[in-house]
């Protein structure tokens, strides 16, 4: 894939490319309908959205600058601009509810036009979401528009350049509509990698890892993506940032922090500087069995601990194993499955083979059973797949949605069964919640949930029940409410417990300095 295609958009009521969309697989059909009952639910199709609000005289003065044809207010577009790509998003699409969607999308080229669009939206009082991939999942997208003249999704997609590649130092300048593919393939022209692997890698985008601080699947060997970035810079209605100088400095707080992570509510990141890797040699993966979820979590530690970390490291608990595997008896008998690991190297043929070593004899001798490279490649065949499935369940009436969290290891066990219990209490009997450690600190690891419930009478406000508890049992454990998927709107409430009063405080005056119009992700991120 080459940035000079364009990009390939997204089914406005369900994940990925509208070719890939499936059925349910009639392999599944028979245990989905044992578990939940088979109910058709339909999407509703032919919605449109509201008329755009906005005036077009306003819309004609960024049309000078933008171009007409990068200032579209027409259904088609607007329509794929409305919100991302939660559970409840997808069903508030699939409902015909397009009551979000933008007065207008708007794509500047380059960080001066970027710069002219929010003048001009602070002029006009309109309100400006960024929009990356659309892949978020905690209502980042989903401004609230009361008290401004109209709402603007600000597209990205016509910034995907790779600016600048040092390779000396090993960085790489990348603009932030780059989507995951498209940047690594621009890498790949110089033998070099990123590295970053989110589930949603084939559609998100370079400016909304950087944006929500997110967390790919080989962050054990490359890192969360914001420790990736050396440098950035960012739009803001008050004046541009560009920082990162220096591999590493002391001059006061890194600011670049303030920007990672700040959803679009205090600037738009322009561009990124990425530290890269060489292209590998070898990648390999590989499955091993632990007899029980806290055995392979006291595993983890002691790798993380001994840093002698895989690139991939994740482990399913006994519900995940036991479900994802189609023939459970594989890793140790359909009554005990027990619990399955993905390991993963990528690297130098004598970086990939000493790491190999030294972890499979510390798995081993923690009472690991290796299981070869079969379950480690068919978890890397498929790991793109699975959030297609989520649509297939939904058009039979099962609830599916994610949720993850992250705590000391100390405080893993406690966390798991106290966020488990509420998911497991509030969506009632018959209810799947699987969970996987998915990434791994020398103190502590990230815990992601996937539940799997019978579809109420009102699925949204069923899943927002459960949410809530979640993230209830995820404050009262002293956890966070988000390793990496960001606090959105969705996460505001528990965020602001999670801060304190102090901390919301110390982000209110960064907003008021940074955006005083307020015109940026209304809503969004800020409690
Ligand atoms: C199926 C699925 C799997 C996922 N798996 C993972 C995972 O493994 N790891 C993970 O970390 N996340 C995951 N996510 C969440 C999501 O993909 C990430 O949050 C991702 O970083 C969002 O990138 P995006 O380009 O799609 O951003 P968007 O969804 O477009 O935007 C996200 C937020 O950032 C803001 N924003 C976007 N671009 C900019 C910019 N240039 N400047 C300022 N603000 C900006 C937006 O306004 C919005 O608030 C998953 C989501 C889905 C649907």
């Amino acid at each position: 894939m080459s940035p000079a295609e364009p990009t390939v958009e997204m089914h406005p009521q369900r994940w990925g490319d509208p070719a890939a969309a499936a059925e349910l697989p009639e392999s599944a059909r028979g245990l989905v309908e044992l578990a939940f009952g088979l109910q058709d639910r339909p999407a509703v199709t032919g919605a449109v959205p509201p008329a755009s609000a906005l005036d077009e005289a306003l819309l004609d003065a960024l049309r000078e600058t933008l171009g007409a044809e990068h200032v579209l207010t027409d259904d088609a577009t607007r329509t794929l601009r409305t919100r991302g790509k939660s559970t409840p998003d997808l069903l508030r699409a699939r409902a015909g509810d397009l009551a979000d969607a933008p007065d207008a999308v708007v794509r500047p080229m380059g960080h001066a036009e970027v710069v002219a669009v929010l003048a001009w939206a602070s002029e006009h009082r309109v309100a400006v979401v960024p929009f990356g991939g659309g892949t978020c999942v905690t209502g980042g997208l989903a401004a609230r528009r009361e008290g401004f003249a109209g709402l603007v999704s600000l597209d990205l997609v016509r910034m995907k350049r790779l600016l600048a590649v040092d390779e000396v130092s090993m960085t790489a300048t990348l603009e932030p509509g780059l989507r995951g593919p498209e940047a690594e393939a621009l890498l790949a022209e110089h033998g070099l990698v990123l590295g970053h692997y989110p589930q949603s890698y084939l559609h998100a985008s370079i400016g909304g890892f950087a944006a929500t601080r997110s967390s790919g699947q080989s962050s054990a060997g490359y890192g969360r993506f914001d420790a990736m970035v050396v440098g950035l810079t960012a739009a803001t209605p008050t004046g541009s940032l560009d920082l990162g100088s220096s591999p590493a400095n002391a001059a006061g707080p890194d600011l670049r922090q303030l920007l990672l992570g700040s959803e679009g509510a205090f600037g738009v990141i322009t561009s990124v500087t990425v530290r890269v890797r060489r292209l590998p040699e070898v990648t390999t993966y590989e499955g091993w069995r632990w007899p029980s979820f806290d055995a392979g979590s006291d595993a983890m530690r002691t790798l993380a601990q001994a840093g002698v970390l895989p690139t991939v490291i994740r482990l399913s608990d006994e519900s995940e194993t036991a479900i994802n595997l189609a023939d459970p008896s594989s890793i140790g008998g359909a009554e005990d499955p027990g619990c399955l690991m993905i390991t993963g190297y990528e690297g130098t043929v004598s970086q990939v083979s000493a790491r190999q070593a030294a972890v499979t004899a510390v798995l081993s001798d923690l009472g690991g059973t290796a299981l070869g490279t079969e379950p480690g490649e068919k978890w890397v065949h498929g790991r793109f797949g699975a959030p297609y499935l989520r649509d297939s369940l939904l058009d039979h009436g099962v609830l599916v949605e994610t949720l993850e969290t992250a705590t000391f290891w100390s405080n893993r066990e406690r966390l798991y069964a106290e966020v488990k219990a509420a998911l497991q209490s509030t969506l009632g009997e018959g209810t799947l919640v699987l969970c996987h450690v998915s990434h791994v600190y020398e103190t502590g690891c990230s815990l992601y949930f996937t539940v799997a419930a019978r579809q109420a009478e009102d699925p949204i406000a069923q899943w927002q029940v459960a949410k809530a508890a979640a993230s209830d049992a995820m404050i009262a454990a002293g956890a966070t409410i988000t390793h990496h998927h960001a606090v959105g709107t969705d996460h505001t409430p528990w965020f602001a417990q999670e801060i304190g009063d102090v901390g919301v405080r110390i982000l209110r005056a960064v907003k008021a300095e940074l955006d005083p119009a307020g015109i940026l992700n209304p809503g969004v991120l800020i409690p």
